[in-house]
Order: structure tokens, then sequence, then C-alpha cells
């Protein structure tokens, strides 16, 4: 392997440490009270209850309070609407998916956009989209936080997109492009992908295609971000690009251990940013 290892494993342990003495600071100057991340879910999805297992774990490491709560839809829109109110509430995550498309769509558009953490609601990505400043969801921040930490130039560089969901490619489109770059969003549709993704200077895939990105489709100078999370029947878990692309690119994100642990940091930073807002916004701080 000769490409830099962009490594989401010890950037996700520098951001925990930043975080808790953020907590720390937090819980002295807001009377002793932790801040607290509400997650809210439904429908027993194991997807749901990773995300939302995982949170609590990374959480409690930096010292915020979460709660879960798991009830039918109906029930689960006014929990949101209590902790929009609730003071002690910095932050609201819903796990995906919840039992029924129409009810979370409805449960999304009910959270408040500063407790929004997770970058969820339409006036987030709104803002997002305008180039304003917003809550956005966590994986495309986390794409952020992994170039911005080892120091790749992002302005005036052609950023490749695989995938135009609203939780990945948009938002990193978006964010990349606040940043200066020029940026091409690759989805099904696009008739030759290869054609797209070697002209990438920055590659970022998010298509949910264990190994869809070989190493005859990328130039050696690129940085590559492998958002990809893909279990086949065997459990192991594979990137949307192989990993003999390591042979020949300049740097590449490890799947596990790229993207995906620097994620729930970036629902965690959001949080804290909220509850110091809501701290200096009621004279706590
Ligand atoms: P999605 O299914 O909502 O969207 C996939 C996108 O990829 C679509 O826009 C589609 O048009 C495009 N696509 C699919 N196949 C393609 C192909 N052959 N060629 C070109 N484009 C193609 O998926 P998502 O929710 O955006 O997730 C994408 C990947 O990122 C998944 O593997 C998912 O598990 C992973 N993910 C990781 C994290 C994390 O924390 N690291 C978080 C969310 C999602």
């Amino acid at each position: 392997m000769t490409a830099r290892v962009l490594d989401g494993r010890a950037l996700a342990a520098d951001l925990r440490r930043d975080l808790a003495d953020r907590v720390a600071r937090l819980a002295t100057t807001s009377a002793g009270r932790t801040p607290r991340l509400a997650i809210f879910r439904n429908g027993g999805s194991p997807a749901a209850a990773m995300y939302a297992a995982g949170l609590e774990r990374v959480a409690k490491g930096i010292g915020l309070e979460t709660s879960t709560v798991e009830e039918p839809t109906a029930a689960l829109l006014g929990r949101v609407a209590e902790a929009n109110r609730d003071p002690t509430v910095a932050g609201i995550v819903v796990a995906y998916p919840l039992e029924d498309p129409e009810g979370a769509q409805r449960v999304i558009e009910l959270i408040v956009p500063d407790k929004d953490v997770d970058g969820a609601t339409p006036t987030n990505a709104g803002r997002l989209l305008r180039g304003e400043p917003a809550f956005v969801p966590a994986t495309a921040l986390a794409v952020i936080a992994l170039i911005e930490a080892h120091g790749v130039r992002v302005a005036g560089r052609r950023a490749v997109i695989v995938g135009r969901s609203a939780v990945v490619g948009r938002p990193v489109a978006s964010l990349l492009l606040a940043r200066d770059a020029t940026v091409v969003i690759c989805h099904r549709a696009t008739p030759d992908l290869a054609v797209e993704t070697r002209r990438a200077e920055l590659l970022v895939a998010a298509a949910g295609v264990a190994g869809l990105i070989t190493r005859d489709m990328l130039d050696p100078s690129a940085i590559v971000i492998d958002c990809g999370i893909n279990t086949a029947g065997d459990g192991v878990i594979r990137g949307d690009v192989d990993p003999a692309v390591a042979d020949v690119v300049a740097a590449m994100t490890p799947v596990p251990g790229g993207v995906g642990p620097v994620t729930p940091m970036m629902v965690l930073r959001q949080t804290v940013e909220s509850a110091e807002r809501l701290a200096g916004a009621t004279g706590r701080s």
C-alpha cells in the first residue's frame, strides 16, 4: 500500500479529548448541569438500534448525558415537542429508519432547527445549500473533518462525489463548494462513472455499493474519502472503494476506521456547540 492513510480513529480520539474538556467546562459554568442529547427511535431496525447505541456510548465517553426514547410515531411527536422546549436538551437526533417514512418526515420537521444536531431538518438543509451557518448531517461533516485534519487542500480542486443522498452526497457537495472546490456529483444515472472519477483530485464515495470504485477509475494523485459501510452475508464491513486502490492513489481513508468513527463525534461536536449557545443565551456561561 502506497497511499497515505487518513486515519479516522486517531482523529476521533483527538475530537473526544477536546469535546470532553468542553463538556466539563459547561458543567462548571451551567450551574452544574450536564447538557443532554435526546435520541428518538422506533420500528426495531437493527441499524437504528446500532446508531443509537453508538451515540450513547461515545456521548458517555465525553461526559454528555443521553436519553433514548423508543415509542410509536404518534407518541414520539409529543416527546420531540417536549425536547424542543426542554432547556436541558442541547441536541435532538432521530435514529433512522423509523417504522414509517411518512411519520419519520413529520418527526424530523418538528425538530427545532437550533437543536437539530444531525442536520436533518429542511431548515438546516436549506441553510447549508445557501451557504449559511447550519447544523449539517454528521457523515458529511466527518468527510470535511478528515480532509482538514490531514491538511488536504480543497480550494480550486476538482472534487467528484459519488452519491447524491440528502444525508451524505448532497451535504458533502455543499460543504466542498463552500470551500471553493469545483464539485461534480455522480449518481445512478451517470452514464460513465469512470470518466468522471478519473478526473477527480478529491473523490468522495457515498454510493452504498461495495467495491464500486476500482483502481483503474482513479488518477494516482487522487485523495479518496470512502463513506461506504457495506455488510455482506459474511459480516465483513466493506467500503465503496476497492481496498486495492490504496496501491495507486495518494491518500485514502480505511474502511473500517475512516469516516465511520468520526461521524458520531460530529453529532457530539454539534451538540456541544448547541449547549454552549444555550448556556450563553441563558446567561449561565
Ligand atoms: P443512499 O442509498 O441513500 O444513496 C446512494 C447514492 O449513491 C444515490 O444517490 C445513488 O444514485 C448513488 N449510487 C448508487 N449506486 C451507484 C452507482 N453504481 N454509480 C453511481 N452512483 C450510484 O445511501 P447513503 O445513505 O447516502 O449512504 C451511502 C453509503 O454511505 C452507504 O454505504 C452507507 O452505509 C454509508 N454511510 C456511512 C455513514 C458513516 O457514518 N460513515 C453514514 C451514512 C451512510
